[in-house]
């Protein structure tokens, strides 16, 4: 009898960047680069596509946390142009690559657990075969 593996939360191997099924094997060979498969329990990642899914929801989280400390920054401090450029692009640039590889991790950990997939259509074009009851009129 096969004892399947335990279910581990996917936010928490997603932050600590390791495999979806084991939570031990590292998931990246480089900075945004999957491995090949878990070194730990042999999952191959080749199901593992998130697309631009990590970069929208890091520039998206980031933008909106930043943006607003520098609102409430600029509405009540007042302070000049340059040193809120100085202090706003690299709190994005920083954020961002930050949160970056964490939150591929958590998606690809997601897809995992859902076993997501490219969608296929269900048909190829074809109706397939009447019900016995239809009868064509007509012709
Ligand atoms: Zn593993």
């Amino acid at each position: 009898m096969i004892t399947p593996a335990p279910r581990l939360s996917s936010l928490r191997v997603g932050l600590r960047c390791r495999c979806p099924r084991c939570g031990e094997g590292r998931l990246f060979r480089a900075f945004l680069k999957i491995d090949d498969g878990c070194e730990a329990c042999g999952l191959d990642f080749g199901f593992a596509d998130p697309a631009d899914g990590p970069a929208f929801f890091a520039m998206t989280a980031v933008g909106i946390v930043v943006t607003t400390v520098w609102g409430i920054w600029a509405a009540t401090v007042h302070p000049p142009i340059w040193a809120q450029f100085a202090v706003v692009i690299p709190a994005l640039l920083v954020g961002c690559l930050a949160t970056l590889q964490p939150i591929k991790a958590w998606l690809v950990a997601e897809q995992y657990v859902h076993k997501a997939e490219e969608g296929r259509w269900a048909s190829v074009g074809a109706h397939g075969k009447a019900p016995d009851s239809y009868k064509r009129t007509g012709f």
